[in-house]
């Protein structure tokens, strides 16, 4: 039977045109769309209707509350639709989609986030490639039931996803993860990866911005700079970008105690590590030891982006901090790697 799929589309390179003052997302995609298909690939993909957002976005201006609204039209829509695909721009792409994986708990369709590097309205682009691509892979007859990327060939877990390259058209990868599956001639779906459709838990709640704040240390980072970033106004979750395995100078008493006393004032503190390619051990060598004494969490191999998006939606859900810190040290969407 033919799938029906909702295109979601919410700006984007994929839909911009060149004008004065660079590119910029334009209405009109799915007419686009439409004209670079002949009838004969109309038959030949799923169904489609195309949902454009009346305010389409760089996503470089994307904030939480984005995530909520494509998160209400895949909800809204959930029932009338086999699959979902949300046409987005890359610069954020891999947050959302990690939003999307926390809010969509328990999918039993496929929303599946594309874009371009160069948009569609240009002669060369790969614009075509990757919306056609995400189509079929939407309209599978055995659904990927979970939030992936799909571009340039890889299909890719959205909580695993990260932006690695700014023009290669191999713009993103999964560096601790493996592909969920690649496209060549043939489209190869690595089925023993894909998660499991299990109980719908879709939550869509309101997010504060200003609750999650990044910490990368650097060499001489001034305890005053970390303790203004963690002391801003609102801010109940920080995430340490610290070296390696998730080291840290912890020779600096005067940064070690900025670290103690915003955890002992109950700013849950996690760990990343700044490489691309990482688990954090906590305690593997001395100087990262003192963490685990502070009680900061260790985010394991999270991606920035998947801690970032997993934090404010805890954030928002669970006011019990214990819980919080059992959930961020467990997989809630395939996001973390459990020994
Ligand atoms: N700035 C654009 C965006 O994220 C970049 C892109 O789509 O590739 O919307």
């Amino acid at each position: 039977m033919s799938k029906k799929i909702l295109v979601i589309y919410t700006g984007g390179t994929i839909g911009m045109q060149a004008s004065d003052s660079g590119y910029v997302a334009v209405p009109g995609f799915e007419q686009l769309l439409r004209n670079r298909l002949d009838n004969s690939h109309h038959a030949l993909l799923p169904e489609f209707e195309v949902l454009e957002y009346e305010q389409l976005i760089d996503s470089a201006n994307l904030r939480p509350d984005n995530w909520r609204q494509i998160a209400s039209s895949i909800s809204d829509n959930y029932a009338r639709y086999d699959g979902f695909i949300v046409l987005h721009g890359t610069d954020t792409m891999a947050f959302t989609a990690s939003a999307l994986s926390f809010m969509l708990q328990g999918l039993g369709k496929p929303v599946i986030l594309t874009g371009s590097q160069i948009p569609l309205s240009q002669l060369r682009n790969d614009a075509l490639d990757n919306m056609i691509t995400a189509l079929l892979l939407a309209g599978e007859s055995r659904p990927v039931n979970e939030v992936c990327v799909y571009f340039n060939g890889r299909l890719l877990r959205g909580n695993r996803a990260s932006k690695v390259k700014a023009t290669g058209l191999d713009a993103f990868d999964s560096p601790n993860f493996p592909w969920l599956g690649q496209v060549g001639i043939h489209i190869e779906l690595h089925r023993q990866l894909l998660i499991q459709p299990a109980a719908e838990k879709f939550q869509i709640p309101e997010f504060d911005p200003a609750a999650v704040a990044i910490l990368q240390i650097y060499p001489g980072m001034p305890a005053t700079t970390a303790a203004a970033i963690i002391n801003q106004p609102g801010v109940r979750a920080v995430i340490i970008q610290s070296y390696g395995v998730g080291n840290l100078p912890d020779a600096d008493a005067e940064l070690i105690a900025v670290l103690r006393e915003a955890a002992a004032g109950g700013i849950q503190l996690l760990n990343l590590s700044r490489c691309l390619q990482a688990q954090v051990s906590q305690g593997a060598y001395a100087c990262s030891a003192v963490l685990n004494e502070i009680g900061v969490i260790s985010g394991g191999d999270m991606t920035l982006e998947a801690a970032f998006a997993k934090l404010h939606l805890l954030l928002a859900t669970e006011s019990d901090p214990q819980a919080m810190r059992e959930q961020l040290q467990r997989s809630l969407a395939g996001e973390i790697s459990l020994d």
